[in-house]
């Protein structure tokens, strides 16, 4: 449904945070420069920073500007969950009408806001970002990257658009629509598909990090489309099923062969190293389709045991 707001809503911006100390006045100062918009709209702003256990003095900062400005909130949370969890922490914060994702080093223009705004205003119910350049990224990763959408599109029903940043604008029903989705292996990526809601892209150039160091190395990369491909497609699990199928055949057909071959022409002992060969492609192909199920498997038993996403230590 489309709705224009009309009258003072609440905005929240949610900023997960972890071992940002560097980059939280920062970017309270550069989200407050929208100041004349937000009045001009007669927009209030709630300012959540959802600390993931960070262990430097992120807390502190954090704690030093609530003290100045009643409209910052932070929950800091007992250990590193990760950002999807502070996300999801963020949104169940949020008491806003709208709320927006961002990252707290500046990779996600605060100046952009009354851009995504304009389009709230014209009926989306949400606004996302996606970067356009790869710039100052190192050339192996975004290769991967590229890789992993391509496969990820192919295989999954749930469209997962390159380059998209977590930086999103989005109405009350959507951000209830990703509360409701309580899985506990969380590819938010993935959710903001999968939950639809007539969605605008806008596209920008990269903006390298100002301060500090991105938190994801390659192989946690790796790890987290791993964690994409599980929890969005199932096909993995098909592809095992096809290639035991394939290999099934393929050895009745041999079967029927060595059975004439040897009633023609006799000679039943030799051919063994092509034994040991196949031998050793079929129990790898074995373990390799094993993997896959156990995959999902631990997956599934994750899922299964309900433990909470996140842990709260302090919530100010
Ligand atoms: N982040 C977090 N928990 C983590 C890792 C990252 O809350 O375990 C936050 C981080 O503080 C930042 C945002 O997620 O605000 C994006 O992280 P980063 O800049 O390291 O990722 P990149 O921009 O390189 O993809
Ligand atoms: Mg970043």
């Amino acid at each position: 449904m489309k709705g224009t707001v009309s009258g003072m809503k609440l905005l929240s911006v949610i900023v997960p945070c972890y071992n940002e100390e560097e980059n939280i006045r920062d970017f309270y100062d550069e989200l407050f420069k929208n100041t004349p918009f937000f009045v001009e709209k007669e927009i209030e702003v709630e300012l959540i920073y959802i600390d993931d256990g960070s262990k430097d003095r992120t807390v502190e900062e954090i704690k030093k500007l609530h003290e100045e400005d009643k409209r910052v909130h932070m929950v800091s949370f007992s250990r590193n969950f990760g950002k999807e969890a502070a996300i999801y922490a963020g949104l169940q914060k949020a008491r806003g009408d709208l709320a927006v994702l961002m990252d707290a080093d500046l990779q996600d223009p605060p100046s952009l806001l009354p851009d995504m705004y304009a389009y709230i205003e014209q009926g989306y119910d949400s606004v996302a970002t996606r970067r356009v350049t790869r710039k100052g990224e190192p050339v192996v990763r975004s290769f991967f990257a590229r890789m992993f959408y391509r496969i990820m599109n192919k295989i999954s029903k749930t469209e997962i658009v390159d380059g998209a940043r977590d930086y999103r604008l989005m109405t009350r029903q959507v951000v209830d629509a990703i509360l409701a989705m309580s899985e506990y292996n969380r590819f938010t990526k993935g959710i903001f598909g999968w939950v639809g809601y007539e969605t605008k892209w806008l596209e920008y150039e990269n903006i390298e990090r100002k301060k500090g160091e991105t938190k994801w190395s390659f192989w946690k990369l790796f790890a987290y489309s791993l964690e994409g491909i599980t929890a969005f497609s199932t096909m993995p699990l098909t592809v095992a099923a096809v290639m035991g199928a394939l290999f099934c055949i393929m050895a009745f057909i041999l079967i029927v062969v060595i059975i004439v071959k040897t009633l023609i022409f006799g000679d039943p002992t030799s051919g063994w190293p092509s034994m040991v060969c196949i031998v050793l492609l079929v129990s790898g192909v074995q373990l390799f389709c094993l993997g896959i199920v156990g995959q999902y498997l631990s997956k599934t038993y994750m899922e299964v045991k309900k433990r909470p996403i996140y842990l709260v230590k302090e919530d100010i």
